[in-house]
């Protein structure tokens, strides 16, 4: 799937420590209700032993996603902390193992739903920031990235004539048929699902299933996109020195269809979303199951009261990084920006940077744009998710994507945009992914404002003609290499760097007794 500023980099906007645990959980959740229509009574999900999920997904919110997801919630939704009990009050029995199944993607489920009349299977991968890739359903290899209306025709005998009518007289981007042994199953994605009158006259249809989307930018017929590399987009420019941030509209005009004044509509909207929890942040926020309290208060009163070291407008960012860290841990609303885990370094260095130079919503909308067009780079050629790429892959792409912005609103140049994006990168290549209690707070708390430090940084050096030497695109792919060259154990496992510290390891359990406590049966609901 071609990469979408709104769907891959700048959102969604959702609750929860970790996009590629809660929200993606949540997509796959969603997606699975409409295999089952809503009706199931038995869920069985299955994490392999060699991935990031038996240690993480409950305390980075992979359940409390999943079962948001098959109650038919929303990402934002502030239900979701209790979303397993939800679900089991409804009468629905479920299961969690861990097995070995040899999944190659440490972020893999696999479930099992069951009802009265059907059972259905799914596997599915989160792949960073909330995106996730449903691989195999009922057991034919599939790929779904819920960015289209899904209608799934399970067919008895041979397809091919149904294929053809279908093709007659309805409209899709992709009519695809799937078989397994002597089974069929015929997936029609679109813009819209094929209508009962339609499927009336076709035979040999056993029985029919409709997905909804759970992207906010919808995938045309043949959509095209003007770039996919830095390089591309450079060359493409020719020169000509187009802001970053017009580049960016024109990317995700062509992306989802959108008008220019549509592309940044939805981006103010985002703005006004993540000012409003900073300033949530700052009056202060409460959780009891969180490994940090409310400190951000405190920084405020020493930053107005001129008790802190002169950081310029670097301790407005401080502030505002911190703050929005803070509600994240307290399952307030963010934007995943490109990641739960790394909210905060950017749009924190953005509105307080835009506040500091008294600029309005557009100015910071476009910035956001512009490390959007930064982040679609980084996620075609590699990934948001620390799972694969460590802290890297979140801290380190948030950081590249704010030195772009923050270049934008010094109204710098396309070269310096670049410049900035690389060098930021450049000094964040292998940063391991290492949270404490299993809780996306400590490290990454210091990591979002090094990530957003770090932008500053690297926006003036490029403002003042600093010379990145390595291009973007050859520092993303060395730090896709060194993913390569990491160990498991320092990929959000919960098994290396500060996580199996004597003190992380007493905090968790100080933690896990608390909620074992607060819900009575030790269940961790
Ligand atoms: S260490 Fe970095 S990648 Fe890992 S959870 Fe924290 S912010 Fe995310």
């Amino acid at each position: 799937m071609i990469v979408s500023i709104f769907n891959d980099v700048i959102g969604p906007v959702m609750r929860g420590p970790s996009s590629s645990h809660c929200a993606a959980a949540l997509r796959i959740g969603r997606l699975a209700r409409d295999l089952m229509d809503g009706e199931f009574t038995d869920v069985l999900v299955e994490f392999d032993r060699e991935g990031s999920l038996p240690t993480t997904h409950d305390t980075q919110g992979s359940d409390m996603g999943l079962f948001g997801g098959l109650m038919g919630w929303n990402a934002d939704d502030e239900r979701l902390p209790g979303s397993m009990q939800t679900l089991r009050d409804t009468g629905v029995r479920i299961a969690i193992e861990t097995v070995d199944a040899g999944d190659p993607h440490p972020n893999t489920y696999r479930l099992t739903l069951r009802g009265e009349r059907e059972t259905h299977t799914l596997r599915a991968i989160s792949t960073g920031g909330g995106m996730m890739e449903v691989i195999a359903l009922d057991g034919f290899a599939v790929s779904m990235f819920g960015d289209c209306c899904e209608t799934l025709l399970w067919v008895d005998g041979d397809a091919k004539e149904l294929i053809a009518s279908l093709a007659s007289c309805f409209e899709a981007h992709e009519i695809l048929l799937h078989e397994s042994g002597n089974r069929r199953m015929v997936e029609v994605k679109a813009v819209g699902f094929v209508g009962d009158k339609i499927i009336s006259v076709l035979t040999g249809i056993t029985s029919v299933k409709r997905l909804f989307p759970v992207l906010p930018v919808m995938s045309g017929k043949d959509t095209q996109v003007p770039y996919g590399s830095c390089a591309e987009m450079l060359d493409h420019d020719a020169g000509r020195g187009t802001p970053l941030w017009r580049l960016a509209v024109n990317y995700e005009m062509a992306r989802g269809g959108l008008s220019e004044d549509e592309v940044i509509a939805k981006m103010v909207e985002i703005v006004r979303i993540v000012r409003r929890s900073i300033a949530e942040g700052i009056a202060g926020t409460e959780y009891d199951d969180r490994v940090l309290g409310h400190q951000c208060g405190r920084f405020d009163e020493m930053m107005r009261a001129g008790k802190l070291l002169d950081g310029g407008a670097l301790n407005r960012i401080i502030l505002y990084v911190t703050a929005l860290m803070e509600v994240k841990s307290s399952m307030g609303v963010i934007v995943a920006a490109p990641t739960a885990g790394a909210c905060a370094a950017l749009p924190g260095a953005i509105v307080a940077m835009a506040e500091a130079m008294d600029l309005n919503e557009e100015a910071m909308a476009k910035a956001l744009l512009a490390s959007g067009l930064i982040g679609v780079f980084i996620a075609t050629r590699w990934t948001f998710a620390a799972e694969v790429g460590g802290c890297q892959a979140e801290g380190g792409s948030a950081a590249s994507m704010a030195a772009a912005a923050m270049v934008t609103l010094a109204g710098g140049s396309l070269t310096q945009s670049v410049a900035a994006a690389s060098m930021a990168l450049q000094s964040m290549i292998g940063l391991i992914c290492d949270p404490v209690a299993n809780r996306v707070e400590v490290p990454c708390l210091g990591k979002n404002v090094m990530a957003a430090s770090n932008a500053l940084s690297c926006a003036n050096m490029a403002l003042a003609g600093y010379d990145p030497v390595i291009p973007l695109d050859e520092v993303i792919d060395t730090a896709k290499h060194v993913a390569t060259q990491m160990p498991r154990e320092v990929r959000c496992t919960n098994l290396g760097g500060l996580s199996i510290t004597p003190t992380a390891i007493a905090l968790e359990e100080k933690l896990a007794a608390r909620r074992a406590s607060a819900c009575g049966v030790g269940c961790g609901c």
